[in-house]
């Protein structure tokens, strides 16, 4: 069939369409009325004062929160949807916590290859070669033998990504993935992060390092209080933000 009759080319670019997103914790409205595109390929900045929904927001995209009201759509799937596999979906969106959460007891290769030996039910030499290949692409090749505790926090968390990146995902999530890490080790971080962003991955990204977020991103989102109050270029953002909240958050940062 072919693909241009009745989809709209725009719903083709688009890996993540947020709509009329509405949350509440009890009575404490935690996201108000988000509505955004991530477009494939793009690299998302989200920032925001500490407790103003980021975590909250990026956790609605793969369901690891649920929503109230609204809807978001990942890659042509409604991650919303009634009766939808949690699970699957899950396992299908790349998700890097601050806290990296490695099986203590597998070592490195086995952490890399049980997503998609137990979800996928994958083959296990190719499984293999993925995970090496994974690996050495974040530059820990020689660590495959290893077990997570004997390795730095900066380690752990490249490893994390090597076992996000073996599901293949279409989109990779990150919630602050080096807020946990010891000064010396962000760099090394982030450095596979720019990588996977210069291969073209869609990714969205909350963290505080704005250099980061200047030099990586297509778009930095701002949020405050729930509300996505700005959605600007990098460069136009941090040379002249347009919302009073954005020109405060950006002047606290720089203050401190
Ligand atoms: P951020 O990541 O920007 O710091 P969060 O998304 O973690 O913000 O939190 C947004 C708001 O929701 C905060 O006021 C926080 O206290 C509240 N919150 C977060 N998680 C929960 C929860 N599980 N139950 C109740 N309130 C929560
Ligand atoms: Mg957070």
């Amino acid at each position: 069939m072919s693909a241009t009759s009745s989809t709209p080319q725009n719903a083709q670019d688009t890996m993540i369409r947020l709509s009329g997103v509405e949350k509440w914790y009890g009575d404490h409205h935690v996201l108000t009325n988000v509505s955004a595109d991530v477009k494939r390929g793009q690299v998302v900045v989200l920032c925001g004062p500490s407790g103003s929904g980021k975590s909250t927001l990026i956790r609605t995209m793969n369901h690891l929160e649920p929503i109230n009201e609204g809807s978001i759509i990942v890659n042509g799937e409604n991650v919303h949807a009634r009766g939808i596999n949690i699970n699957r979906l899950r396992s299908h969106i790349g998700f890097v916590f601050q806290q990296f959460n490695l099986f203590p007891h597998l070592s490195v290769l086995e952490n890399v290859t049980c997503g998609p030996l137990w979800v996928n039910k994958a083959d296990a030499r190719e499984t293999r070669a993925l995970a090496h290949e994974l690996l050495e692409k974040v530059g820990l090749a020689h660590k495959a033998e290893a077990y997570p505790n004997q390795l730095s926090g900066g380690q752990q968390q490249r490893v994390a990504i090597a076992r996000a990146l073996a599901m293949k995902p279409p989109v990779m999530l990150f919630d602050e993935p080096t807020s946990a890490l010891d000064p010396e080790m962000v760099g090394e971080v982030l450095s596979v992060m720019k990588a996977l962003a210069s291969e073209g991955m869609t990714m969205v990204c909350v963290t505080h390092e704005m250099k980061f977020a200047r030099d990586v991103s297509d778009e930095v989102w701002f949020m405050d209080q729930g509300q996505l109050l700005e959605v600007a270029d990098p460069e136009a953002f941090f040379t002249a933000p347009n919302h009073p909240r954005a020109q405060k958050f950006l002047s606290d940062i720089h203050a401190g």
